[in-house]
């Protein structure tokens, strides 16, 4: 039979992480001849959600097995052995691939989980209707991700080829070649994207945390994927494996036209006009308000999206925007703007002379204006159009500062794109 595994809930900011777990599995699996089918999948759930380790990754695949008991033996056996019990909350799940109506509920659940918050209830009522096997440790939390991991379908999905560490390096400095890492960008972007953030000067695809993870390459094409990796240089792997996944696909975006109203720990793109021009505050963060369809909307720029807080200190009073991005302490996090409409901007200044053209003095106050040569007067200031440095189109943060689920620019099929590569 064909039965989905999915995952969730395993790792800690103190190590091991989810689609590690989730090899270990898959590879004993197919040591006791079950064999996997299609790729493993890294799904991303709701990035706002407060108790994620760090990207709320689940992880899901289909395996073909004769003995699903010992399937479901192998998946606990390798979560008591592995997971960070102490702070992870692990689920695991089994479907079997052909109950179609488990599946269709699941997807419904799935976009819940990408979109919105959902209670361990809700996940234990769906395990209970459909009388699913499970794996439940601690509180059980995991299982909302496992069942999502198994139900969303991807429309939209992209690739990352995970590379692991050998278990003795776990913890120890990442040794790499930097620079292969932007060689092997140079030949393979835009069909990869996100293993370098040039503007800054990082590799995006080293991750800094203690886990498994060697390195990530994340891309469109798989053949660009493998290119990428065969050009990068570093300590010695343990394994590999290619995850789809809808990473870099904007699932978490609600459209304004399908919500009635704004919350916390929802993303959105909404359209407005600025009424409130950019300000900094303390730590470099950059705020600005927007009136939309739901009132005014503080959004926000915060110190880590670097260069593209100079984007958002260009916006005047009156610019046409459409922003992506979480809401969070009623303020939108932005991931991306679109500058639609660029507004008029004037400032006022001193009048010139209708004779010879010169800027006129100021006659005293209340007096209007003179030019001292020519002895000509006016009463008023004038207004001049000032010539606006930004441009409008869509501009987004820079790799090292975009979130797992945000769309790169340069997988949009839109017109006037501005890249930070
Ligand atoms: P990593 O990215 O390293 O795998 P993580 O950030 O994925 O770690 P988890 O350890 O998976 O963090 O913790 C996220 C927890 O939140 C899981 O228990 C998952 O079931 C739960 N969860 C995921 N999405 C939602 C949601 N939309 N509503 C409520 N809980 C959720």
């Amino acid at each position: 039979m064909r039965l989905w595994v999915g995952i969730d809930d395993t790792d800690s900011a103190k190590g091991m992480c989810t689609t590690y777990l989730a090899l270990q599995i898959i590879r004993e699996l197919e040591e006791l001849g079950d064999r996997l089918i299609g790729f493993p999948r890294l799904i991303r759930l709701n990035p706002t959600i407060p108790y994620k380790t760090r990207g709320n990754g689940a992880v899901s695949f289909m395996i073909e097995t004769e003995n699903p008991r010992r399937v479901i033996d192998v998946v606990n056996e390798k979560i008591l052995e592995l997971a960070e019990m102490d702070e992870a909350d692990p689920g695991a799940v089994f479907v079997d691939a052909e109950r179609d109506e488990v599946l269709d509920t699941l997807s419904v659940f799935a976009m819940k989980a990408v979109r919105n918050v959902i209670t361990v209830d809700e996940a234990f009522f769906i395990i209970g209707k459909y009388l699913l096997p499970h794996l439940k440790y601690k509180s059980g939390r995991g299982l909302i991700g496992s069942l999502a991991a198994v139900g969303l379908e991807l429309h939209d999905y992209t690739f990352e080829l995970l590379v692991y560490r050998k278990p003795e390096r776990f913890g120890k400095k990442r040794e790499y070649d930097r620079d292969s890492f932007f060689r092997a960008d140079d030949e393979t972007y835009p069909l990869t994207w996100d293993t370098v953030d040039r503007v800054n000067d990082v590799v995006v695809a080293v991750p800094n945390s203690p886990d498994p993870v060697l390195y990530g390459i994340r891309g469109d094409s798989i053949e660009a994927i493998r290119k990428a990796t065969s050009l990068i240089v570093t300590e010695e792997k343990a394994d590999d494996m290619i995850f789809i996944t809808n990473q870099g696909t904007d699932m978490h975006i609600i459209p304004q036209e399908e919500v009635s109203e704004l919350k916390d720990h929802q993303s959105y793109k909404l359209r407005g006009k600025v009424v409130e021009r950019p300000y900094d505050i303390e730590g470099g963060h950059v705020f600005f308000v927007i009136e939309t369809i739901f009132g005014d909307v503080t959004c926000a720029a915060f110190e880590p999206t670097k260069q593209f807080r100079r984007i958002i200190r260009m916006l005047e009073i009156g610019d046409e925007v459409e922003v992506f991005g979480s809401m969070k302490n009623e303020t939108l996090n932005l991931e991306k703007i679109n500058v639609v409409r660029l507004g008029e901007v004037y400032v006022e200044e001193n009048p010139t002379c209708s004779v010879c053209g010169k800027r006129m003095e100021s006659a005293g106050k209340g007096q209007g204006f003179r030019c001292r040569k020519c002895k000509t007067k006016t009463y008023s200031k004038v207004k001049r159009k000032v010539e606006r440095e930004l441009e409008e189109g869509f501009y987004e943060v820079p790799p090292s500062a975009r979130r797992h689920l945000s769309k790169p620019l340069v997988r949009m099929n839109v017109e006037k794109k501005h890249i930070f590569h």
